[in-house]
């Protein structure tokens, strides 16, 4: 099995989820006893934050890349940013290391692919909805991604960093997302894409009456995939 450096903290709410996941996941694949072979570098969120909230996305990027090259020399095999948001700084990111970076952009986009679906509303942080990196990554699948009007983005990006981010469940927002996405149903959506790692906590995927893929499960879909991929 190969060993997997994750860049978690981000927030620390979902890097439990991607913790829970990959454990069951190799366990699912092996059986057993055998768990994951895992490296965690956990950053302080609240200056990530801070830094994301001024643009100051060179600094941000520079202290991922920090861990990630910590992360390889302590014998990661790979690299998982465990969020979407961070990834605008992904390609600094795997310039620091000599090991894969496995994106959660192409994780998502291919298991919408692979269900063949093509009008994906994107549920995320304004930077994940509005900037191009994530957009345009799963445009070079050949999806069409919408996003929600202004107001709403508004609203998201709140319950992400207000509520979920600090471990808050809230009824009264989880209606609000579910009325987002009836919205994005009307004006054509085919699929939901849970494009935050910690709206799993908020929302089941099941339950919203589209077909959705849930970002942190696409991506540790594919570190699984990498970890245990027979040795060619
Ligand atoms: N975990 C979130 C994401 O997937 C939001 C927190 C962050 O800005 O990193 O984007």
């Amino acid at each position: 099995m190969r060993r997997l450096g994750l860049i978690g903290g981000m927030s620390a709410e979902s890097t439990t989820t991607y913790y829970q996941l990959l454990n069951q996941g190799v366990r699912a694949r092996l059986g057993g006893l055998h768990s994951a072979e895992l490296l965690l570098w956990s950053v302080d969120f609240a200056p990530i934050a801070q830094l994301q909230a001024a643009g100051d996305w060179a600094t941000a990027g520079a202290r991922l890349a920090q861990a990630a090259h910590v992360l390889e020399r302590a014998g990661a095999e790979a690299i998982l940013i465990c969020a979407n948001t961070m990834h605008l700084v992904a390609d600094n990111v795997a310039a620091a290391v000599s090991v894969p970076l496995i994106h959660i952009g192409d994780a998502t986009a291919q298991a919408l692919v692979d269900q063949d679906l093509k009008r994906p509303l994107l549920l995320a942080t304004r930077f994940t909805m509005e900037e191009a990196f994530y957009r345009d990554r799963l445009e070079s699948y050949g999806l069409q991604p919408m996003i929600p009007g202004e107001g709403a983005r508004e609203r998201l990006h709140a319950i992400i960093y207000d509520e979920l981010c600090q471990g808050v469940i809230d009824m009264g927002s989880r209606t609000a997302v579910m009325a987002i996405i009836e919205r994005g149903r009307a004006e054509g959506a085919d699929s939901v894409i849970f494009g935050c790692t910690e709206l799993g906590l908020l929302l089941e995927a099941d339950g919203v009456g589209l077909p959705v893929v849930d970002s942190a499960l696409a991506h540790v879909n594919a570190a699984l995939d990498f970890a245990l991929a027979k040795p060619a």
